[in-house]
């Protein structure tokens, strides 16, 4: 019998030449819309954190959806990281590089001091965001107590560039 982790990775896409040619793009869609799979995943993704976070920090766009789930799993409050621009209130900001230009994520600047926050995203690559945002938070006052993601691309050695802080990844490719 197939184990619910292991059904759940399987309905995790693959989309080649998206959003351009040579990119293969790992979409979470069909697991987020299975119940048990997304049940599964978000157990999956706090587990290693549990009771050492006060708020999870959702990277925008689909860090968001995973987050939202995980805080109310978690009795944890829920923190937007929102690329710039979109923020209503004072926000700190880093810039960071991409593969070809570069990406701004922002942080409302009012979390209360040494607030503990658990990361999330749907997917680590090259681990620019990971970087980016745990700069953001430490930036603030917060600390990161961990980086938690669904997915994370072993060939690209984000991990590597990430240091030690620790980072669960539910699934790998
Ligand atoms: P990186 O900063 O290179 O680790 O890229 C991670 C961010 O880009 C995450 O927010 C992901 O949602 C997105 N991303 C990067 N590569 C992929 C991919 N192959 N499939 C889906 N999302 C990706």
């Amino acid at each position: 019998m197939v184990s619910d982790l292991a059904r759940a990775e399987s309905l995790i896409g693959s989309i080649p030449d998206y959003p351009e040619p040579g990119v293969i793009f790992r979409d979470i869609t069909p697991l987020l819309a299975d119940a048990a799979a997304l049940r599964t995943s978000i157990d999956a993704l706090i587990a290693p954190f549990a009771g050492g976070f006060d708020v999870v920090a959702g990277i925008e766009a689909r860090g968001f959806l995973l987050a939202g789930a995980a805080a109310i799993a978690a009795g944890a409050g829920l923190v937007p990281i929102r690329k710039a621009g979109k923020l209503p209130r004072p926000a700190a900001s880093v810039a960071y590089a991409l593969e070809y230009g570069t990406a701004e994520i922002e942080m409302h600047d009012d979390i209360a001091p040494a607030t503990r926050v658990l990361l999330m995203d749907d997917v680590l690559a090259t681990g620019g965001t990971i970087a980016a945002a745990r700069e953001l938070v430490a930036g603030l006052g917060g600390t990161v107590v961990g980086t938690a993601v669904l997915l994370e691309i072993d060939a690209l050695r984000g991990r590597d560039a990430l240091g030690d802080a620790p980072l669960h990844a539910v699934f790998h490719i």
